[in-house]
């Protein structure tokens, strides 16, 4: 279980959101998962996870294979039905991956996202540059 650290962070690079939601494009109609590391408060990469993703059991037993990982800010996964609201499956595993979950959902335009804490409750996460 992801235990709460002092990790602020500041917000989500505008090249990684594009990444994310052209991975998001390249995956449909399958889902996509990933996780998102920071640096300096940043969320500036992300770490695919291996395997065909075609659904939410899937992705959850991708998260209990991965490593620990002390810059781990959250995850990000596509929802190709267009709801852009976690699952009850989501709001369990969250809490493992880190504090801020972004769901990308069809047709992943550039304002088809919203950021989730680990709770499941909306966070408005900044865009920077
Ligand atoms: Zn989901």
């Amino acid at each position: 279980m992801f235990k709460d650290s002092a990790m602020k962070i500041h917000g989500i690079r505008q090249k990684t959101l594009s990444l994310l939601l052209q991975i998001a494009k390249e995956s449909h109609p399958n889902e996509f998962v990933a996780l998102l590391r920071e640096r300096d408060g940043f969320i500036d990469e992300v770490n695919l996870l291996p395997g065909t993703i075609a659904g939410e059991e899937s992705a959850r037993m991708l998260f209990d294979m991965m490593p620990l990982d002390t810059h781990l800010a959250g995850s990000a996964h596509s929802h190709p039905s267009g709801a852009i609201r976690p699952s009850n499956a989501d709001v369990n595993f969250f809490p493992r991956t880190g504090k801020y979950h972004l769901i990308i959902g069809f047709p992943y335009s550039g304002s088809d996202w919203k950021c989730f804490t680990a709770d499941g409750d909306p966070y408005v996460m900044q865009v920077v540059t």
